[in-house]
């Protein structure tokens, strides 16, 4: 979510562009505050069952709704990367994970302003009952070579990315 920053969150003053490393931020005159635009981070899953076949969702919220995708979401704070992966594949598929690996990062220039960073994870289905949601309204096992356009850059990236290293 991009926050336009009018006042400062420190101290309540009215804030001015200031520039800071060669960019024009918002800043603010009376302490050191200014808004600079951070990356969000989300996770991936790139979920598989142990035989080479792929877990998708179809997605059924906004963006990429409709679509083809990995199942991941936001970070959220307190939590670690790997708590995130397993709990959106929970929230989503009701299917649990067994992290084995990261299969790399990429990064998105949309979204915020900041920028989105996509950490995706490897990782092996050990259980749950797998079922739709609002989220997925579809799952899919797939042969990774035969998978549909996926919904993300990132996650074509990281599809794409987990078969150059062997699946
Ligand atoms: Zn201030």
């Amino acid at each position: 979510m991009r926050v336009d920053y009018r006042f400062c969150p420190a101290c309540g003053s009215r804030l001015l562009p200031r520039e800071v490393e060669g960019r024009w931020l918002p800043g603010c005159p009376a302490c050191d505050f200014v808004a600079w635009p951070d990356p969000k981070v989300a996770v991936a899953v790139l979920a598989h069952d142990g035989h080479g076949q792929l877990l998708l969702i179809r997605r059924g919220t906004p963006p990429a709704q409709g679509e083809w995708a990995l199942p991941g979401g936001y970070v959220d704070a307190q939590e670690t990367p790997t708590e995130a992966a397993r709990r959106e594949l929970l929230e989503e598929t009701g299917l649990e994970l067994e992290v084995e690996r990261l299969e790399g990062v990429h990064h998105v220039p949309v979204g915020d302003g900041g920028g989105l960073l996509v950490l995706a994870y490897v990782g092996r289905l050990s259980g749950g009952k797998g079922r739709t949601t609002p989220e997925a309204l579809e799952l899919a096992m797939v042969d990774p070579a035969r998978s549909p356009e996926l919904g993300f850059s990132a996650h074509r990236e990281a599809l794409a990315g987990w078969r150059a290293q062997g699946g």
